[in-house]
């Protein structure tokens, strides 16, 4: 057994910078309106760049002034000192190509937002497209759990979390739900066949923290043994806070549309990041099938006892019981009673035409009509683990879910990443929340591969 540190202190020290509060993130130029070109280049750069900028280039950074103006404020102070007169015109030349290299990132979901930051990072022009804002879709109506082995106990979840959690929470950490207590109850009869002496062995194989304390809530007639588990859940709100601030600092254009085909052929590369529209603007050749699943989530207010606490159940499917932000209430889930339909394909298949409009807008829905809410079977299912004496429903919020097929075997839920045929584009399609940072780095690379830059800083089309 190991000692366990909570998730906020492990999220306290990793998020310097933190985007979305402001600390230790440079003001200077974000959020001052593009008024005075001059002057605000002439204050990033050196004399040697400032001359050259205006000399040969001012035309063009005129018409993309705001998008140049980001790039520049990339450059860190060192670069600024070190860049003399005669290496100014190539970076010069080259900063302002890249900013003039037009790309639409598809859809504002936390996939979307974190390519479309870390390109404008990188010094591309970028337009995020999305009619519902940022952070409105799949992103906000999951349970935000950043997954580190516990929930899913394959060795490729644990894996894969290691790699990409500390960067994950560099940006992200700001949003992780305080004090939340995270327990794992593993029931005598449960789908996975588990016992817990197994599940401690991998928890130690795989160097994830856990130690012996059980919650007051569960009920040991149902559940002989739980652990308390290093976890952390974020708020959607806080991650919405935190990406119009990335937006903003980077200079991403947002534009709150849906993209339709005839908008995105003048961008040199297009990112889908529609999570379950993924094949609906891509070639039939580069569509994929998928496992597409409408559910539901119960939002409940539970008695004091419940406060800060987070309790999944390895139970006769996969249960939870998980904070929502700050708002005080909780979401119930229950792997095989939230499920609504489940269909196999390009696109999802929803014969009820009343569903469309519950995956719509706002996130919790009161919905009174048996026929549309599983809310019932799902209460009662938890019950069978948890005290949930005193409950009282609220709401619920009904997300649609895209799984790769992959996933069927698969348990770890990978991201996938691909490179459309015409080289011009990339898919990518979120598996877990933590690995938005690495498939956000995939993408630029292929970016970087499609269009790379010959040595007097111009950029070439690879596939031309
Ligand atoms: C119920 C549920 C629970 C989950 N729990 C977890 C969890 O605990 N931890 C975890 O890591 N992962 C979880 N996931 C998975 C996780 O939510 C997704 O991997 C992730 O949110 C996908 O993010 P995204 O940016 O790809 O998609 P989204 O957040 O869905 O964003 C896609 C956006 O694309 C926009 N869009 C679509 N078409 C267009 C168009 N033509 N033009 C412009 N915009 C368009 C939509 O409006 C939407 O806002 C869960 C998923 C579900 C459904």
């Amino acid at each position: 057994m190991r000692s366990i540190s909570s998730c906020l202190t492990i999220s306290l020290v990793v998020t310097n910078p933190l985007p979305g509060t402001g600390m230790n993130w440079s003001p200077r130029a974000y959020a001052t309106p593009y008024t005075n070109q001059k002057s605000l280049i002439t204050e990033a750069l050196s004399p040697g760049l400032t001359q050259f900028v205006y000399a040969e280039e001012a035309a063009r950074a005129s018409l993309e002034a705001k998008r140049l103006e980001s790039a520049m404020a990339r450059l860190t102070a060192s670069e600024k000192q070190s860049l003399s007169a005669d290496e100014a015109p190539s970076i010069a030349r080259s900063l302002t190509q890249k900013a003039l290299l037009k790309i639409a990132v598809v859809g504002g979901g936390i996939f979307g937002v974190t390519t479309a930051w870390n390109l404008a990072m990188l010094g591309y022009g970028v337009d995020l497209y999305d009619p519902q804002g940022i952070m409105h879709g799949a992103t906000s109506r999951s349970n935000l759990r950043t997954h580190q082995g516990y929930y899913f106990p394959s060795p490729e979840t644990a894996v894969t979390a290691k790699a990409v959690t500390e960067r994950f929470m560099s940006v992200y950490g700001a949003a992780v739900i305080p004090f939340t207590q995270h327990y794992y109850g593993v029931a005598h009869k449960n789908v996975m066949s588990l016992t817990m002496a197994a599940y401690k062995t991998f928890l130690e194989k795989m160097g994830l923290p856990w130690i012996d304390e059980y919650p007051s809530v569960f009920k040991r007639g149902q559940i002989p043994d739980a652990i308390r588990a290093s976890e952390c859940i974020l708020d959607a709100g806080q991650l919405r806070a935190i990406g119009e601030n990335m937006l903003v600092s980077t200079g991403v254009h947002m534009i709150p549309k849906k993209a339709r085909p005839e908008d995105l052929s003048a961008y040199d590369f297009v990112v889908h990041a529609t999570y379950e529209a993924i094949n609906e603007l891509i070639e039939p050749a580069d569509q994929k099938d998928l496992i597409f699943e409408v559910v539901e989530q119960v939002v409940v207010q539970l008695p004091r006892l419940f406060r800060n606490l987070s309790l999944v159940i390895f139970g006769d499917a996969m249960g939870a019981i998980d904070p929502r932000g700050s708002s005080g209430l909780h979401v119930l889930s229950h792997r095989t009673t939230m499920a609504h339909y489940e269909n196999v394909g390009k696109s999802p298949v929803i014969t009820d035409a009343r569903y469309r409009e519950l995956l719509r807008g706002d996130w919790i829905k009161s919905v009174q009509d048996p026929a549309l809410t599983h809310r019932r079977a799902v209460i009662s299912a938890l019950s069978e683990y948890v005290d949930l004496t005193g409950i009282e429903y609220v709401g619920s919020i009904y997300a649609l879910r895209a799984l790769g097929t992959i996933a069927l075997t698969e348990a770890h839920r990978p991201t996938l990443v691909h490179l459309l045929s015409n080289g011009k584009g990339s898919v990518l399609l979120g598996g877990k929340v933590t690995t938005a940072l690495q498939a956000a780095e995939q993408v630029a690379k292929a970016v970087q591969e499609s269009y790379h830059q010959t040595p007097d800083g111009r950029i070439r089309d690879q596939a031309a």
